[in-house]
């Protein structure tokens, strides 16, 4: 049995996943933004929590899934802007408490793997995740790939706009700048006035919403801000020609609207899009969904062994 743990910027939340992939029981703590000694206290009270709703006679590992950066090597949670801890050394403290290997790795990477386990049968996959940035992380032959120096496959920072808008990395015209759903945002508040929704509050959802109402300047930004999304997909086909890559974050409850436009823009474009023979790459909503974080979590040291 293992424990996976997911750290977000609202909540830390701990799961007991079966080795099918089953989540037996879950708990969730605020995170506390404290420091490094409320941290661990708020992660071990999540664990002994969910330990509690499910009694589990040996913990095989336990993996954690933080924002920031964090030192896979020595089990540390390096920096973190928004959580604002600071080199915690988490596999120390929680392999002291539990008695069983820990295992950190990024969030991204870590919902990455868990909609890897949680897609079947598969080698190659990448996963995307549309939020206030865009993030994600690639699988390839089976195992989580993160560079030769551990911060590889930061899939928002490819440039799709040359000289475009600048981005929170400090280049110009990253994907992320475009297709992030702070970009979209962004698309939604230049065209308020067309759009005539006042001064209504703008989210991720306003343009899909109104051109659900059949508003034709929400139609647009809409379809715009999917096509930014859906030219970086078409580069990661490009690069990875992974057998899936699947689109995550809330934006993708959306569903089919975001789904299907990316599709036919993807099968057009790709590489081999002439040559339907050798076309793999399927693309997908996600499958474990909120609980991708939790599953890739527990799953970081059997994908590190097997
Ligand atoms: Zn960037």
């Amino acid at each position: 049995m293992n424990i996976g743990i997911d750290v977000g910027g609202m909540s830390i939340k701990a799961g007991i996943v079966d080795n099918s992939g089953n989540i037996l029981a879950k708990y969730s703590v605020p995170t506390p933004r404290d420091g490094n000694e409320s941290f661990s206290a708020a992660v071990k009270k999540a664990i002994d929590e969910v330990l509690k709703i499910h009694p589990v006679e040996k913990i095989s590992s336990i993996g954690i899934g933080a924002p920031g950066i964090v030192d896979r090597e020595n089990g540390v949670l390096v920096y973190s802007t928004n959580i604002g801890y600071k080199n915690v050394p988490i596999r120390e403290f929680l392999g002291k408490e539990y008695g069983c290997e820990v295992y950190v790795e990024n969030d991204a990477n870590s919902a990455a793997l868990g909609e890897f386990y949680a897609s079947g049968d598969k080698k190659n996959f990448a996963f995307i995740t549309l939020g206030t940035g865009v993030g994600g992380g690639v699988i390839l032959n089976g195992k989580l790939y993160t560079g030769s120096n551990g911060v590889g496959c930061e899939l928002g920072h490819i440039v799709t706009h040359a000289r475009g808008t600048k981005c929170g990395c400090g280049r110009s015209g990253c994907w992320e700048a475009y297709a992030s759903v702070t970009a979209l945002m962004r698309f939604t508040e230049e065209a308020r006035e067309s759009l005539n929704i006042g001064d209504e509050k703008i989210s991720g959802k306003t343009v899909f919403d109104e051109a659900r109402k059949g508003n034709a300047a929400a139609i647009e930004v809409r379809d715009r801000w999917i096509e930014e999304v859906a030219i970086g997909i078409t580069n990661i086909v490009n690069i990875f020609q992974p057998e899936e890559i699947v689109i995550g974050g809330a934006i993708s409850k959306e569903g089919d609207t975001l789904l299907l436009p990316i599709r036919e823009y993807v099968d057009a474009n790709e590489y081999c899009a002439k040559h339907n023979d050798i076309k793999i790459t399927k693309i997908n909503l996600p499958r474990a969904g909120d609980s991708a974080g939790i599953l890739g979590a527990a799953y970081i040291g059997r994908n590190i062994k097997e």
